[in-house]
């Protein structure tokens, strides 16, 4: 509390204490008014307010009526001791609310209130004795420059000044600087309080123009023999006010960073706040889900600002937060929910097709796990609700109805294969019937072209084209669609998505028909049961036959003399003493397969993309059916898929004797140009 006052005295508001002065800074203590501790301290635009409002003072003044400006006429003790609560900043402001104010504030004897008031202050060192209090005050907390009041964060403490960038060269001396003149005196840096300046350019030693104008002034007046004690007194001077800088500078450093831990802390609490409100919602796994810096991507600055989140801000953010949150969520169970239960059901899937079919359930081609998972009793058990726990055991009602829904697929697919097949403007209505029964002809033979790719494919495995199972390329980048692909490798069977041109291979007709047999009535197993040998009367000569499997007849048209007409090829069968010798080889020779051959597991149901090279293969037979390397038996263990040339085809001399026949003309691999349908498994 203050020294005695009259309990009655109130302030005389007729002073003259505000004089304009062209510096917002405060000059120093003892100026030619001898009550005033300070002569301004009030930015130039209140002093404006004052003399504007001036013709209409009463007025103001009875408007006014019970604000603070009546604050001033009330008893001096109270007012006081009301002022004992306030911070110097609260003094500052009030100082420039009025002149009343101004006038009672900035007298001398307020001091005491200036001095409790900066005591209030943790650890902000003591005011200097060449300063008044309310000098003090105004450099330590009035964040404007001291010239043109702009808003400035930092002082210059050696300097006792803020300055912003524009007037810091006009009111300082670079004593580093190339383009300052500082006089020639027996001057040194020690001699004036000094700021260093570490910025990103050169560094800058600063003197405040003003003092280095005084110091001159004052060499000039000084007599040769009381220069040293000059100097010796300014330096002792400087001294002691760079000392106090540096109490200064820490001071203020330490209420930036303990600023920052609040302002952190205020974040935080905003952070955790909305985390709560989420976490009522029912979004706690979702936020578990996503990373932490989910909600800050989501919310944007909005996320970081230091302010306590109120109702109205968070009913503002809800809405689009809930919106994210619940795609987040349909990610999330895709994810980990029916991720890891489409997981059991490959695993379990794998496990079904290493065992036999069950009696009636037996099909050429198996569908993919990806296809499985989307019949009925799958589905069901992979959407079921997240707290129902699903294991391996869960799934073995649905393997049961399995055979059924394999059937009612494979048919569907077939139709929708057949609805895709091109047919040639010359044939008859009933060719183009699409009976899916004529998909079991040795001619069911397809040239399938999509892009760049074209290759020749036999029914069934046809239906494993990898186009039917390959994302589109086009689709948007969907996360539950991505991660879909990322459970399965692939996509459902689809004939649409990459919409191939399917063509019959005419080629075929003509090596049933070298075996005597009717192309619109021969099925597959008819000519595998036939188990001919056919010559191609393209390249055998006189006395060397090439000679091969129905099947690999049927590629070697196709890859060796598509342009040629189908009758102009001329296959023959070969009969007696040469298929016999033929036959002998290919039990002979071993292996019957190209070493980069195409085959599938002979012991595990022939199923969608099981077609991998034979090294992958015979490493499957190993660890899944413990069949030995050097025991793998092409036929038994294995076997060559029809659509890759991956038999060897053989010649046979004219004296009977059989070899290996090796391509004479280098064609395009059978994989050759796959650009879209590139594909981890898929059938090379
Ligand atoms: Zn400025
Ligand atoms: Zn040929
Ligand atoms: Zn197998």
């Amino acid at each position: 509390m203050v020294t005695t006052r009259s309990a009655t005295r109130v302030v005389c508001n007729d002073s003259t204490t505000a004089t304009a002065s062209n510096s917002g800074r405060l000059s120093q203590a003892g100026t030619s008014d001898k009550d005033s501790e300070d002569s301004d301290i009030a930015p130039r635009h209140v002093k404006k307010r004052f003399r504007k409002g001036a013709g209409h003072r009463t007025k103001t003044k009875l408007k006014r009526r019970g604000r603070l400006d009546l604050m001033p006429t009330m008893n001096l003790d109270v007012l006081f001791h009301i002022l004992s609560f306030l911070l110097p900043m609260d003094l500052l402001n009030l100082s420039r609310t009025s002149k009343d104010f101004r006038n009672l504030l900035l007298q001398r004897s307020s001091a005491s209130a200036w001095k409790i008031a900066r005591l209030q202050v943790d650890d902000l060192p003591d005011c200097p004795q060449d300063m008044s209090e309310p000098q003090y005050a105004n450099l330590a907390f009035y964040p404007h420059c001291h010239d043109c009041g702009r808003v400035v964060r930092s002082v210059l403490w050696p300097l006792r000044a803020r300055y912003c960038p524009r007037c810091i060269c006009e009111n300082t001396l670079d004593h580093w600087g190339s383009q300052t003149r500082i006089p020639r005196m027996n001057f040194s840096p020690y001699d004036l309080p000094h700021a260093m300046i570490y910025g990103t350019g050169r560094p800058k030693q600063l003197f405040l123009r003003k003092a280095v104008d005084d110091l001159l002034a004052e060499h000039i007046k000084t007599p040769a023999d009381e220069m040293a004690a000059l100097l010796l007194e300014k330096r002792k001077y400087a001294a002691e006010v760079m000392e106090h800088a540096e109490q200064c500078q820490q001071w203020s450093q330490s209420v930036a960073n303990s600023r920052k831990n609040e302002l952190d802390a205020i974040r935080r609490a905003r952070q955790d706040d909305i985390v709560t409100h989420l976490t009522e919602a029912g979004y706690k796994p979702e936020l578990d889900y996503v990373d932490r810096f989910w909600l800050q991507d989501r919310l944007g600055a909005s996320f970081r600002e230091p302010k306590p989140l109120t109702q109205k801000t968070w009913d503002r953010m809800r809405p689009d937060l809930i919106t994210a949150l619940d795609k987040v969520r349909s990610r999330r169970i895709e994810d980990k929910v029916y991720g890891p239960r489409r997981q059991i059901l490959v695993d379990e899937y794998k496990k079904y097709l290493q065992h036999p079919p069950p009696p009636n359930a037996a099909f050429d081609l198996m569908p993919h796990a990806v296809n499985v998972a989307e019949f009925d009793p799958f589905r069901v058990l992979i959407t079921s609700p997240e707290s129902v726990t699903i294991t391996a055991t869960s799934f073995v009602s649905a393997f049961q109805q399995l055979p059924d829904f394999v059937s009612s697929w494979r048919a569907k697919i077939d139709h929708d294969f057949l609805d895709l097949i091109h047919c040639p403007e010359k044939q008859g209505d009933s060719d183009k019937q699409k009976d899916t029964d004529c998909l079991q002809l040795a001619t069911a033979v397809f040239v399938v072209e999509c892009g760049s790719d074209r290759r020749l494919l036999m029914y069934p495995e046809v239906l494993s084209w990898p186009g039917f199972f390959v994302p589109a390329t086009n689709t948007l980048p969907d996360e539950v669609y991505q991660l879909h692909v990322k459970q399965f490798g692939c996509r459902m069977w689809s004939a649409v998505r990459h919409l191939p041109r399917i063509s019959v291979f005419e080629g075929a007709a003509a090596v049933v028909q070298a075996a005597g047999c009717d192309p619109k009535t021969t099925r597959r197993e008819d000519m595998d049961v036939l188990d001919a040998r056919f010559a191609c009367g393209e390249c055998s000569t006189p006395g060397r036959k090439v000679v091969m499997t129905w099947d690999m007849a049927v590629m070697h048209s196709y890859r060796l003399h598509r342009d040629l007409q189908t009758e102009e090829i001329k296959w023959t069968m070969i009969e007696g003493d040469e298929l016999e010798n033929v036959k002998d080889f290919e039990k002979e020779a071993k292996p019957l397969v190209k070493a980069d051959a195409i085959v599938y597991c002979a012991l595990c149901q022939h199923h969608v993309r099981d077609a991998q090279s034979l090294a992958s293969i015979q490493k499957h037979l190993a660890e899944t059916h413990g069949v030995p390397l050097n025991e793998a038996e092409q036929g038994t263990h294995y076997i060559p898929d029809r659509n890759s040339t991956s038999v060897i085809s053989m010649v046979v001399d004219s004296d009977g004797k059989v070899s290996n026949h090796a391509d004479h003309r280098l064609v395009p691999s059978y994989s050759s140009g796959v650009e879209i349908l590139y594909w981890k498994s898929h059938l090379v």
